[in-house]
């Protein structure tokens, strides 16, 4: 997670630290009268929940008469078949916890329902998850929370799958890679960020080789630009219109998409400021730096130039100032002999590998 640059979750509850809460939170629905013991466990009645389905798009009755792409599948001592299992009693051998009903375990919908207002509380804003948890499990998280009497997440994002070229799970299709960490061991970490940036989240994100090298492409250049316009951009305020078109995609529904070709759109706007000695170059460079952070993607900027190197870009300003060009051609020429890519123009010499 370090290596995406991601950020480490606060809490990383452990359901079975919650179980007892969860035999609470079902013991409630019953005295409500929206859960029902049978023989083989403790259920929602889904009937008592008045949007079940909000999540699926799909009513209650379209899931019951089959009507909708969900089948709902009915077990024989239930009330109705899209009741779900709140407590289900254990089988000798099975790992069970007691409760008022007997020995047994929590579905597993209860489980989060349990943690989430537990350490969230009510009405917390953002419930997120992968495409396939949609339905059952959270609409069943969902309802359970309903059935309480409780405000459960205000929005919901459901994201897609990472999938090879294909169209499959990814698997072989980088040659030696076969998981994230692989790749994130032979690639730039960012390269995989990039292409998650440059697919909606809800759709599916196909990873290959192309877009992988690519991303890794894109992001040299966008180290190069950084590194070539860091005397320019710093200190220079974020073009005002760039930045809030960047706020508009995001706002609409994080279209990240959109956003990455608005951030490569500024930089070609940028660089041609920069050739025609424009001075919006600084207010555009600077949204660049700007965008770029807002994606978590830290360009490489010339501050990682090590000092007895930046210290030979300042003397050769100095020497091109004072004319000295017998001096300026042996400190570019030392700097190259070092390895180092020596660019000069009107705002100073910047030097990047
Ligand atoms: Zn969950």
């Amino acid at each position: 997670m370090g290596k995406l640059n991601v950020q480490r979750p606060t809490d990383v509850p452990h359901a079975t630290d919650y179980v007892e809460s969860m035999v609470d939170m079902i013991g409630e629905l019953i005295n409500r009268d929206n859960a029902y013991v049978t023989e083989d466990g403790v259920y929602l009645n889904v009937l008592n929940v008045p949007d079940y389905g909000l999540l699926a798009h799909q009513s209650l009755d379209d899931m019951l008469s089959g009507g909708g792409d969900r089948e709902v599948f009915g077990a024989g001592n239930k009330k109705n078949p899209a009741d779900f299992a709140l407590w289900k009693f254990s089988k000798p051998g099975e790992p069970a916890w007691s409760s008022p009903w007997g020995e047994g375990r929590p579905g597993w919908h209860s489980e989060c329902v349990v943690m989430s207002l537990d350490i969230l509380g009510e009405g917390f804003d953002l419930h997120c998850g992968g495409m396939d948890l949609k339905f059952p499990h959270h609409e069943n998280e969902r309802a359970q929370a309903i059935a309480l009497g409780k405000t459960f997440a205000n929005h919901w994002m459901h994201n897609g799958f990472v999938v090879d070229t294909e169209g499959e799970k990814m698997s072989k299709s980088l040659g030696n890679v076969a998981n994230l960490l692989d790749l994130l061991d032979h690639y730039d970490p960012r390269a995989y960020r990039l292409v998650l940036l440059q697919t909606h989240y809800r759709g599916p994100v196909r990873i290959g080789q192309d877009n992988i090298d690519a991303s890794v492409n894109a992001l040299a250049g966008l180290d190069s630009f950084a590194a070539r316009t860091s005397a320019v951009s710093q200190g220079a305020t974020p073009d005002s219109e760039v930045i809030a078109k960047f706020r508009e995609f995001m706002d609409n529904d994080l279209d990240t998409s959109s956003a990455v070709a608005l951030l490569f759109e500024t930089v070609r706007r940028s660089n041609a400021a920069l050739d025609a000695n424009d001075q919006s170059a600084a207010s555009l460079s600077a949204a660049v730096i700007e965008i770029c952070r807002a994606f978590g993607l830290d360009l490489k900027q010339a501050s990682e130039v090590p000092s007895d190197i930046a210290d030979k870009a300042a003397a050769l300003d100095a020497a091109r100032a004072a004319k000295d060009f017998t001096a300026a051609d042996a400190l570019r020429a030392e700097l190259t002999a070092a390895g180092w890519i020596v660019e000069t123009n009107k705002a100073g010499t910047t030097v990047r590998r």
